[in-house]
């Protein structure tokens, strides 16, 4: 990402309850989430204070540390509480939270068995796919030479520690000049990007692909599914390969870190309409929406309503 590097304030990050500066937000050389990857994360945006969406973060979280058996040492309102706090701590108005869980402290070898407790992190940070100027202008992608493997691995819509498929496949994009890659699946269907989730115009109609495709469930792609049936907009998933792709009317990428970007060219080819007319209308959707549930102020009650649910 672009700008990654933001501290917040001073104890501004919380690490298993307590506050603490950066430099003591560290875990044990014998943590397994830093031997092996093992644990899972989130990433979710504030708006004017309020974290938007902070929910449906949670649940995808607990799915994935339900999936990877790994039992969270807080509930959810513990976690819901912490993350407004640290947004509170946070410097910044409108920003990027950063939540993880590691298997926690054990010994050197893979069994879990031997970790103790989880941990949990949160960080506040600020985070860009790329500046304003690329934004205005759309994103260059390429097709990655790494694949997302479906059936045959982790399950993708696990969101775990373990990013080296996106890592290699955002090297590759960096070594071509390009700003993003896209991963197929083993069978040449596309995925998603290395951090979002990817749709596509032909008419009058959005392209995304299914879930079964191996890519992330998206909370921004959910969100703009969403808005495309409030809109009266038809949105389809259907297996997409790189000619439907290349052939588009428009393209476009989404998630929490990128937010929504539209795409300027594929493997070398310049897309037809480049912020087009669908992309622009979500894209304002999208923006009325953020201001809708995260004007300041009105956050409070959601979340007592948010606790009385669960
Ligand atoms: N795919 C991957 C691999 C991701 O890491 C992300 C970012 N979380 C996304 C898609 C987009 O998901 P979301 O909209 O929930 O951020």
């Amino acid at each position: 990402m672009h700008n990654v590097a933001n501290s917040g304030r001073e104890n501004a990050y919380w690490k298993n309850g307590e506050w603490v500066s950066r430099e003591h937000a560290s875990v044990s050389i014998f943590d397994h989430g830093l031997l092996y990857g093992d644990g899972c994360f989130e990433g979710l945006r504030f708006y004017n204070k309020v974290p938007f969406r902070l929910d449906r973060y949670l649940e995808r979280l607990r799915r994935s540390t339900t999936a990877l058996a790994i039992e969270l040492p807080f509930s959810t309102d513990e976690l819901r509480m912490a993350v407004r706090e640290c947004v509170r701590r946070s410097h910044l108005e409108n920003g990027y939270i950063r939540l993880l869980v590691t298997r926690g402290e054990g010994d050197l070898g893979l069994n879990p068995e031997t970790c103790s407790k989880p941990s949990v992190f949160i960080i506040p940070a600020e985070l860009a796919l790329v500046g304003d100027e690329v934004r205005r202008r759309g994103v260059s992608l390429i097709t990655s030479s790494i694949k997302r493997a479906v059936g045959t691995g982790l399950d993708t819509r696990i969101k775990s520690l373990n990013y080296l498929h996106s890592v290699m496949a955002r090297m590759e994009a960096t070594a071509a000049g390009a700003d993003e890659a896209i991963l197929l699946n083993q069978h040449g269907f596309v995925a998603e990007c290395s951090a979002e989730n990817l749709f596509i115009v032909r008419g009058e109609t959005l392209f995304t692909p299914p879930l079964s495709d191996g890519g992330l469930g998206g909370i921004t792609r959910e969100t703009i599914m969403e808005l495309c049936a409030k809109l009266s907009l038809e949105c389809k998933e259907q297996s997409l390969t790189t000619y439907d792709l290349y052939t588009a009317d428009e393209c476009f990428i989404c998630g929490t870190g990128a937010r929504l970007i539209p795409v300027r060219s594929i493997d070398g080819r310049s897309l037809r309409t480049v912020a087009g007319p669908l992309f622009t209308e979500i894209a304002e959707g999208f923006r009325s929406l953020i201001d809708e549930e995260c004007s300041s102020g009105c956050d409070f009650t959601r979340d007592i309503e948010a606790g009385r649910r669960t």
